[in-house]
């Protein structure tokens, strides 16, 4: 059989899944390339557990080039261009043509795209979890203001497991009566694609901790300790902490991959793009649900989408007539501080969409350090 070569861009979620799931199917009977310019990618779930100092760095981070021991090529760079006449890519002024393409190159944080924002302090990053650790240990206290900048974002439960954790680190800090702490969201409710139940489920929890929740405020611009918002009201604030305007990636646009939103259209179930053997997996990619809303960008979604894509494409290649489909089924855990967590889960693709809250309780955040155990062991 002749090789082929299958070409998976981006190394973090989506891409380290379908990177490994092609090599268990397809062994030496393929050339498999992962490029990612990052090589050391960490567990985003765990952000939240650095800004609150229960992990550090370099707990929930590992070298992608590990990959390498089971005969997956990586490749460190950046990826300039996706040439789709071709059939290539390159990196870093090398050529590498593919027969199959997987696009996992998830959404980048755009803080510069809202003026004021660049110096706000972020969980959605390692470095910005760290360096939001350091001004927690030393802030004396004050209004803290989590604000999500726009839509869409990463992971919908993350602002509100932010607010959460935040409360209860001054709570087990002895300083929460130090502290005022509020949520502004362009959203009308919490987690709004998870229907009005979760949403209420969720208000309750905040105003239980005493955070105040102030939906449908779209962030236009942060001057000085205030922020403005496009309905002409302002917020003032001590200390900001800022979910970033998402982007996607501008190679994805440049190769005419995009639509006009600027990220990756794709058939729902079998993540295939418009052009023929490329695939878009993750955060990237924009699908649209029954009722106008789109699948939320999570990990969750990256990883099956990115089993699917590898699986079909290894039986395309094995010559094997078995297709699998994404069901759009999803979980997430929300910490709720305390050693306590929720837990939300259901069919995005169902007709009507439920998505039902299981109650904070030890065991799901146990259930979310199982899966940060599994997942840093798994894969790498
Ligand atoms: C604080 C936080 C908490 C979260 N919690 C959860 C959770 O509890 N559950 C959940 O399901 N999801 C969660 N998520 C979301 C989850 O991390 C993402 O949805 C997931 O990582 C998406 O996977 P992906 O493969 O699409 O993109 P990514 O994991 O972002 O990977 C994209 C990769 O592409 C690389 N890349 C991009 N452009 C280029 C280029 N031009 N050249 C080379 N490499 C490039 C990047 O370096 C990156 O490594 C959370 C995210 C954050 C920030």
């Amino acid at each position: 059989m002749a090789e082929q070569t299958i070409v998976v861009l981006g190394g973090g979620v989506g891409g380290v899944v379908a990177a490994n799931e092609l090599h268990s199917r397809l062994k030496e009977k393929a050339r498999i390339v992962l490029i990612e310019r990052s090589l050391r990618q960490s567990f985003a779930p765990s952000y939240l557990w650095v800004m609150t100092g229960d992990r550090t760095p370099k707990a929930i981070t590992r070298d992608i080039t590990r990959l390498q021991r089971k005969g997956i090529e990586v490749v460190a760079g950046e990826v300039q261009r996706i040439d789709l006449a071709q059939r290539a890519v390159a990196v870093d002024g090398r050529e590498i043509s593919y027969d199959y393409l997987i696009v996992a190159l998830g959404a980048e944080l755009a803080p510069d795209a809202l003026p004021g924002l660049a110096d706000a302090h972020t969980y959605y990053s390692l470095a910005g979890a760290e360096r939001l650790h350091d001004a927690l240990a030393t802030f004396e206290g004050g209004r803290i203001v989590l604000a999500v900048a726009g839509l869409p974002y990463k992971c919908p439960a993350a602002p509100y497991e932010g607010a959460m954790l935040l409360e209860s680190y001054f709570h087990s800090h002895h300083r929460r009566h130090q502290m005022e702490l509020a949520v502004y969201t362009p959203e009308p409710q919490p987690m709004p694609v998870g229907g009005p139940v979760l949403g209420e489920a969720i208000q309750e929890l905040l105003a239980h901790k005493g955070i105040a929740f102030h939906p449908r405020k779209q962030l236009a611009a942060v001057e000085g300790a205030e922020l403005r918002f496009e309905d002409g009201s302002s917020a003032a604030f001590d200390l900001l902490v800022a979910v970033p305007p998402h982007r996607p990636p501008p190679v994805v646009r440049d190769a005419g991959l995009s639509d006009d939103s600027g990220w990756v259209p794709v058939d729902q179930y079998t993540l295939e793009t418009k052009h023929e053997g490329v695939f878009a997996i993750g955060d990237v990619t924009r699908i649209a649900l029954t009722d106008g809303m789109f699948l939320p960008k999570a990990g969750v979604f990256a990883h099956s989408q990115a089993e699917v894509a590898a699986r079909n494409i290894a039986a395309r290649i094995l010559g094997s007539a078995k297709r699998e489909r994404f069901d759009g089924r999803g979980y997430c855990f929300l910490e709720v501080g305390g050693g306590s967590a929720g837990m939300a889960q259901g069919n995005f693709f169902g007709h009507p969409r439920h998505i039902a809250m299981r109650s904070p309780s030890p065991v799901w955040h146990w259930g979310k350090v199982a899966l940060e155990r599994y997942w840093l062991w798994k894969w790498y």
